[in-house]
């Protein structure tokens, strides 16, 4: 028996580092598992892996989440197929940022678009499939600087602080219908997005974990099975730090 037998699931950002990740995870405990990345093909290969592997469907579908036709299009296709979904993972983001007095407008709205209010529109198409089969586990990605913020990272920090708002504000208003929400916020995890920063900058920041270590991103994966399983059945509008005792 897995953690998440027969459970329909849909992971954003699932062609690497922690959504990937998390894919694997679901299939492995008995999920049904679709995802959805930018780049056409790109999760072909590792999903049909994981069907093979794990004997369970890991279906690749291909969108921005900041697109809303096309995420619409998604959930009805995820209720078409198999007629339910019981957990999302708002996992797709992105790190952009720039010094105080060099952050363009523009900037500002691309972060928000993907790490916010992509995050608001698809748990609200999830929410209302689940709220009709009053059930649900909706898992946001935050991040250590949404609560502490990190210098350099103001429009980043304040996206993944929004992140953890919607978290508890979303849970308050759902957990009626049986539909839990809550939020993972990593600290430094081995992903393509976090070595973008450089080996330099990778080594001053392994100064501040405790732990002496990286996250991977299955430490990050496995805490989001727990918050999508039956085993947190009873958790809802939490902000679980997957950190090893960070300090930004
Ligand atoms: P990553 O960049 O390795 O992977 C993110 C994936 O999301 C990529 O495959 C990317 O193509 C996809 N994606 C980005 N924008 C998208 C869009 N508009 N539509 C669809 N897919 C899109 O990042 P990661 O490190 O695995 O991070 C995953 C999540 O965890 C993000 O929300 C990130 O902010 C958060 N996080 C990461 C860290 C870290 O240290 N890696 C720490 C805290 C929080």
């Amino acid at each position: 028996m897995g953690l998440l037998d027969g459970k329909v699931c849909f992971v954003t950002g699932a062609g690497r580092g922690i959504g990937e990740e998390t894919v694997r995870r679901f299939a492995e405990e008995g999920a049904i598992v679709y995802g959805t990345d930018l780049i056409n093909g790109s999760m072909d290969e590792s999903f049909g892996k994981f069907c093979t592997q794990y004997k369970t469907e890991v279906i690749p579908m291909y969108f921005d989440v900041t697109d809303e036709t096309a995420s619409k299009s998604a959930i009805m296709q995820i209720k078409r197929e198999q007629g339910r979904l019981d957990v999302l993972v708002n996992n797709a983001g992105i790190m952009q940022d720039n010094v105080i007095g060099m952050i363009s407008y523009e900037l500002m709205k691309k972060v928000f678009d993907v790490n916010v209010f992509a995050v608001l529109q698809i748990t609200q198409l999830a929410a209302k499939l689940m709220m009709r089969q009053r059930s649900g586990s909706i898992v946001n990605i935050s991040s250590i600087v949404g609560s502490e913020g990190a210098a350099g990272q103001t429009v980043y920090s304040a996206s993944k602080g929004a992140v953890a708002a919607m978290t508890k504000a979303a849970s308050k208003e759902l957990s009626p219908y049986g539909i839990r929400v809550n939020a993972v916020a990593p600290g430094l995890i081995n992903t393509d997005l976090f070595r973008a920063i450089g080996e330099k900058k990778i080594q001053e920041n392994l100064s501040h974990v405790r732990m002496g270590r990286l996250g991977e991103p299955i430490d990050v994966a496995n805490v989001i099975t727990f918050l999508a399983s039956d085993m947190s059945a009873y958790v809802t509008g939490e902000i679980i730090g997957v950190d090893g005792e960070t300090h930004v």
